[in-house]
């Protein structure tokens, strides 16, 4: 781009603003030069640049206005300046924000401060300076204002009028991008909000999904899947920390003639009020109570060893019996009743499946034993 030449047209014969549009010139050139050959101009020095001759620029337009108002021009003129001034600046910096998406930044903001200055100075500016001459030759501000449209060059003051449309369209071309621009970064911002917003709803589904899936619908605790899980997890663990795990397989007592006595709904009622019950006693953040079949319960207890795990289990035969639900065919009391098989120790077994299973049969032995030995009791194996 070629750097911006003065031209003695540029002259207006008002000193301070010849010297200012000089300025301006020279720091045009300077940001032309950052931009087309400052290979070493960092980002921020550029900025820099710009934001100075954009601070000039303001001020320039500032002196020029108070200008106009000091000699009185036409209210006319003086907007219709000021509205120009404002234009340039609007129009400037949203080209400057969005030079990073212009395919050629460095020649279309150039294009644009170079042509515009120019376009300014010949036009507007000479027909300011004009009118001030008249005025201070004696003329009236409306006369100042009226000489122009029968006096100036007519030809120029076309062209330049032609031009300056075409500016204004540009500038207006260019507003309307940076507003879809804006529009854009606002629907993509919506559509991320609504992403997160289904991936939240996703992911507690999945969660719900899961729990879903590893709760008993009747008995509203663990199921037999999710046990199984979690008996390899506490086996590992158990074996990490050389801590005893312990076990217990919880049985109703004569569950059958209860069922035959007062109906399946009621053995259900009754199934829902043990476990709750058991889930009173068994109830260490650490502890795992889980339906393993039937009227079958199952506990993970980590880190209890023998006589804790029969310390548990007793409490729990309290707590089933201390509710007092009446069983009207059972051999051994006239209430619910449970039988226990309690079994603890560290994973023998290397493999933790094996391991795990190990136990289970253990406390499975235990509670047969439980139920020989008379019903109503909790026994080791
Ligand atoms: P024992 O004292 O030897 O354990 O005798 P029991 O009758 O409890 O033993 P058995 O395993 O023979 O009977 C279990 C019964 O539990 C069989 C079945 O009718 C009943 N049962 C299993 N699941 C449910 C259930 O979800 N609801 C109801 N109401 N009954 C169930
Ligand atoms: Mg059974
Ligand atoms: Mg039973």
């Amino acid at each position: 781009m070629d750097t911006f030449v003065w031209d003695r047209n540029f002259i207006t014969g008002l000193p301070d603003v010849d010297r200012q549009h000089h300025e301006l010139v020279d720091l045009f050139n300077e940001l032309n030069r950052s931009l087309f050959h400052g290979h070493d101009t960092g980002a921020a020095e550029l900025e820099a640049i710009f934001q100075r001759l954009l601070a000039y620029a303001a001020q320039h337009f500032a002196d020029e206005e108070a200008l106009m108002a000091e000699v009185g021009l036409d209210t006319r003129h003086q907007q219709a300046h000021q509205h120009l001034h404002q234009q340039f600046v609007a129009q400037v910096r949203s080209m400057w924000a969005l030079r990073h998406t212009l395919r050629q930044p460095a020649e279309t903001i150039m294009g644009f401060l170079t042509s515009w200055l120019g376009l300014h100075i010949l036009g507007v500016d000479q027909s300011m300076a004009r009118q001030v001459a008249a005025m201070r030759a004696g003329a009236s501000a409306a006369q100042a204002f009226d000489r122009e449209s029968t006096e100036a060059d007519q030809g120029t003051q076309a062209l330049l009028r032609l031009v300056g449309n075409l500016y204004h369209v540009l500038a207006q071309q260019n507003s309307d991008l940076v507003a879809a621009n804006q529009q854009l970064e606002d629907r993509v911002a919506a559509r991320t909000l609504d992403l997160a917003a289904a991936n939240e709803q996703l992911r507690t589904a999945n969660l719900q999904l899961q729990a879903f899936s590893r709760t008993d619908g009747l008995l509203r605790i663990h199921n037999r899947a999710y046990f199984d899980e979690r008996l390899l997890e506490e086996v590992a663990r158990a074996r990490r920390l050389h801590q005893p795990l312990a076990i217990l397989m919880m049985d109703v007592d004569f569950f059958k003639r209860y069922n035959d006595a007062c109906g399946h709904p009621a053995g259900d009622a009754c199934l829902q009020a043990v476990a709750k019950a058991v889930g009173s006693v068994v109830k260490r953040r650490t502890d795992f109570l889980a339906r393993y079949g039937g009227e079958e319960l199952v506990a993970l207890l980590p880190n209890t060893p023998p006589d804790g795990a029969m310390l548990v289990a007793n409490r729990v035969l309290v707590a089933v019996r201390s509710m007092g639900l009446a069983h009207p065919a059972s051999d051994v009391a006239p209430y619910v009743t449970l039988s226990i098989g309690a079994a603890s120790g560290l994973p023998r077994e290397s493999d933790d499946a094996q391991a795990g299973a190990q136990l289970l049969a253990l406390a499975d032995s235990a509670l047969y034993r439980a139920k020989h030995e008379g019903r109503n009791r909790a026994m080791l194996p």
